[in-house]
């Protein structure tokens, strides 16, 4: 089990490399992980999850609306499956609210029908019509207009942060190596059986296979290897997040009926307690472009304010943006080249969290009927992730862990309720975090409607304690 941030990398020639260390990249290294290989994930960022992974809608998709027939129709499909299982197995924060498509007129609802028929194509029978009444009745805080849903009960929202954690955890510890702060400049292709030579900010890094699950810059990465079939458009998505006290308002996934603009704007609870309304989508031009604008945040208040009007009553925790992968094309640029032992894994769109586990699969058996020799797969020792969910018991509230260990019953984080013992723990983890920013997203601290107004300073003080090995004053050890 390795873990690096610095240094030289390791002499030896890995069986497979996998570039990119976001939820699909992070996905795919602990499928290797069941495998006899020696498999690198290599990451740009200091951290797991640092890219699109952290910032989208965080819903587990059953892929009703997905273009019938299509890879990711598939992949989605069979991808909320197996994260449904393993979230359960190893603590990710699931709550399986269910959608509503909401019909604000009668050509909308018109058209759930159709909505309804095309979730069959994609094999989900669940969906079911609702009327204004019991539309009204299960969410009263609609908006005036509201003529009915369809409902898709089995859309589910999730932690995105501690599935990505997850993966790469369980990989590292099936015997991955991650490598961090290592961005991959240029490939020099090997010949016939030779290893390829990636040149790499922390030097050459020597690799038989490659997968590129480089996320907005998989095209960027595709070109080192000759290849220009696809481009990579970043696709803005603003976000709001209001206050825990928003939560009432609403009980499911609200979803607009999509246009041949897209999804629209939802409003949608979270695991944490919040409510989230967005996002928008802008194509760009800068793949870096994550800031908000008074424009976008103008445009999801006026959205918003038809869905939910009470919403924009309530306070505003935070907003975000990410950046989805669009190429043009209405599918995943998922491609084996067997004889440059390369595969692409790029496109990975608006659904890439919910697909994550499907594609790892998928990458794996494109692997092996390339010539991969993968050998027999084994069972990877669970995991289980610290709870960051509202709907099973936080740390604080737990008498017994707090009896045995009061470091879980010591808040730092007030707001969100995060004490120094889950803090300490995240420090010490196998892969710990390298900003307080990557700390917020393994605990919750510095998340909540202060913003680390409060607990800046102390949650600062711990992570800089555990930086240099020393004690934050006031404070225990914390490694
Ligand atoms: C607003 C928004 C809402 C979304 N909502 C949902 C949703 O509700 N449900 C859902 O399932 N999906 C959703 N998505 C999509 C989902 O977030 C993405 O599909 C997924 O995160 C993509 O993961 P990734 O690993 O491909 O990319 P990333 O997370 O971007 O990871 C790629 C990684 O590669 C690294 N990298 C790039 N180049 C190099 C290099 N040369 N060397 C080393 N490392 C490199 C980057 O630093 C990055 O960490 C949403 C996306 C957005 C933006």
């Amino acid at each position: 089990m390795s873990v690096t941030v610095s240094g030289p990398l390791p002499d030896e020639v890995y069986d497979v490399v996998v570039v990119g260390a976001g939820v699909v990249g992070s996905a795919i290294a602990r499928e290797l992980a069941r495998y006899p290989l020696r498999t690198a994930l290599v990451e740009a960022s200091g951290d797991v999850g640092e890219g699109t992974s952290k910032a989208n809608t965080a819903i587990l998709h059953t892929g009703f609306d997905a273009v019938p027939g299509s890879l990711e129709a598939r992949l989605v499909r069979e991808g909320r499956d197996r994260l449904a299982v393993y979230a359960e197995e190893c603590g990710i924060p699931v709550e399986p609210v269910g959608a509503l498509l909401v019909a604000w007129d009668e050509d909308q609802v018109a058209a759930l029908p159709a909505l309804a028929r095309k979730a069959a194509r994609n094999g989900y029978r669940r969906t079911r019509t609702v009327g204004a009444d019991e539309l009204r009745r299960r969410e009263p805080h609609l908006g005036p207009g509201a003529a009915g849903a369809l409902e898709v009960p089995d859309e589910s929202v999730i932690c995105p942060w501690t599935t990505t954690l997850a993966y790469a955890t369980q990989a590292v510890r099936g015997g991955v190596d991650l490598h961090l702060r290592c961005r991959v400049e240029a490939v020099t292709q090997g010949r016939a059986r030779e290893p390829h030579v990636l040149g790499t900010g922390r030097g050459p890094l020597r690799t038989r296979w490659l997968v590129n699950a480089a996320g907005l810059y998989a095209d960027a990465f595709d070109r080192f290897l000759g290849h220009t079939d696809f481009t990579v458009t970043p696709r803005r998505g603003q976000l709001m997040v209001f206050d825990k006290l928003a939560r009432p308002l609403v009980s499911h996934l609200l979803l607009p009926v999509p246009t041949a603009l897209g999804k629209g704007v939802l409003v949608s609870p979270t695991v944490y307690g919040n409510v989230l309304l967005g996002p928008t989508a802008e194509d760009l031009d800068d793949k870096g472009a994550t800031g908000s604008t008074a424009e976008g945040l103008e445009f999801l208040r006026e959205r918003g304010r038809r869905i939910l009007p009470r919403l924009l009553e309530e306070e505003v925790t935070a907003v975000y943006a990410g950046l989805r992968a669009a190429t043009g094309q209405d599918d995943y640029a998922i491609r084996a080249h067997p004889g440059q032992r390369y595969v692409t894994v790029g496109g990975i769109r608006s659904t890439g969290l919910s697909a994550s586990m499907a594609i790892a699969a998928h990458v794996v058996e494109l692997l092996a009927e390339a010539g991969t020799r993968t050998g027999r797969a084994a069972d990877l020792a669970p995991v289980t992730m610290p709870n960051l969910g509202e709907a099973a018991p936080r740390p604080y509230l737990r008498a017994e862990l707090i009896a045995a260990d009061p470091e879980y019953g010591t808040l730092v984080c007030h707001c969100e309720r995060v004490s120094r013992g889950e803090i300490r723990d995240a420090l010490v983890s196998d892969i710990p975090p390298s900003s307080p920013e990557g700390l917020r997203r393994r605990t919750r601290a510095l998340g909540g409607r202060c913003q680390g107004f409060f607990c800046g300073a102390s949650v600062r003080a711990l992570f800089d304690g555990a930086e240099s090995g020393t004690r934050a004053p006031g404070t225990e050890a914390v490694r």
